[in-house]
């Protein structure tokens, strides 16, 4: 059997390893230890599923692979944000975000900003992945393998917490590659697995309303967070081409929709940008927009991008003025500081580089 042809054991759940271990002539009771060696153990190659027997390890490594996820480059930021740029196997890069969180013992962990695929079709202008174009989705095994490589290097740094939450904040739009997405984050919280809890994931999208309703009718609770970065139409289409599909009239009607079947409280992301989407206007269109939704505006200062020198960060004061005049408009604001700013924290920009280095 060629390489291409082989299975991939990180894109598979319990069903899809019990059908597999059927065509193999073996007890349905392996397909338990294997899930357990490929998603709670996160072993990166086959050979160490010790307790299956040299047998059924060869005919594994025959038919089957954990697919190559290897480290290019990490960065780390001033802030100790870490940015992680892995190599998928046939040569695409992507990245991932680390954000360790320390202080109480109680509040501690480990949170995961992770990409769901290589490229995006989105074309946000302020966003470095947008300006590179979509090149492909990533399979679940690639998403779930963010996850899991940067727990290897936890572990061999002594960091006793493995990844607790999960932001599918990265490169791509999650929602235009669903079916996938959906499948890590099953496997990501299968109690034979990582036990990630639904609720410590975030999906975020720029606003795919059909899809909004299909993960709305999946009743999970996860958190949805819409980049919303604009008050009116005319701003948001302006930076976000998105918004000529689904223009705020019908994001809000979708955003409405998964509340109402989730009941979840929705965060909207604002980027803020100087003399753009930060005037006194702008906080009443924001409030009229957002009447009757339970929802929390993340207001986060504009990044710097290549590329998009035309937009400029806000100073302190300006932030402060801004949020103040939502709370006092009656909307739940606060600021959220992006991490990592001097290591190419905003998305796309690590991958950005290195394949202009090539
Ligand atoms: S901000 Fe998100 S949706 Fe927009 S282009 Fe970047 S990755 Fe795509």
């Amino acid at each position: 059997m060629s390489e291409a042809a082989k299975k991939d054991l990180r894109s598979m759940n319990l069903d899809d390893m019990t059908a597999l271990l059927k065509e193999l002539g073996q007890p349905a009771f392996r397909a338990k230890q294997l899930f357990g060696w490929v998603h709670e153990k996160q072993v990166q190659r086959i050979d160490e599923m010790h307790n299956l027997g040299k047998a059924l390890i060869a005919k594994l490594e025959e038919t089957c692979e954990i697919v190559p996820f290897a480290l290019e480059r990490k960065q780390v930021s001033k802030d100790g944000t870490e940015k992680f740029l892995f190599k998928l196997q046939d040569g695409n890069y992507i990245e991932c975000v680390l954000m360790r969180y320390r202080g109480d013992m109680s509040k501690q962990r480990n949170t995961l900003c992770i990409s769901s695929q290589v490229g995006c079709a989105m074309g946000c202008t302020f966003c470095a992945t947008g300006q590179g174009g979509f090149v492909r989705n990533m399979s679940a095994g690639e998403i779930v393998s963010q996850v899991y490589e940067v727990n290897h290097q936890l572990a061999e740094e002594g960091d006793t917490l493995p990844v607790g939450n999960i932001v599918l904040m990265g490169m791509g739009e999650p929602l235009l590659n669903l079916d996938n997405v959906l499948k890590a984050v099953a496997l990501l919280n299968d109690p034979q697995g990582q036990q990630i809890g639904i609720r410590r994931m975030t999906l975020s999208t720029c606003g795919v309303v059909p899809q909004m309703k299909t993960l709305a009718d999946k009743k999970l609770d996860m958190v949805l967070a819409v980049s919303l970065h604009a008050p009116n139409d005319a701003l948001r289409s302006s930076v976000m081409p998105v918004n000529n599909r689904y223009p705020l009239a019908e994001l809000m009607e979708g955003c409405r929709y998964y509340q109402k079947q989730t009941k979840n409280r929705i965060s909207f992301e604002y980027a803020l940008i100087a003399g753009f989407n930060d005037q006194p206007e702008h906080v009443q269109q924001l409030k009229t927009l957002l009447k009757g939704l339970d929802c929390h505006l993340n207001i986060i200062p504009v990044n710097p991008v290549a590329n998009t020198a035309q937009f400029s960060r806000p100073d302190r004061k300006q932030v402060a003025a801004f949020v103040k005049a939502l709370q006092n408009a009656g909307l739940n604001a606060s600021v959220r500081e992006e991490k990592g700013t001097d290591i190419d924290g905003a998305c796309g920009q690590l991958r950005g580089k290195v394949i202009k280095e090539q």
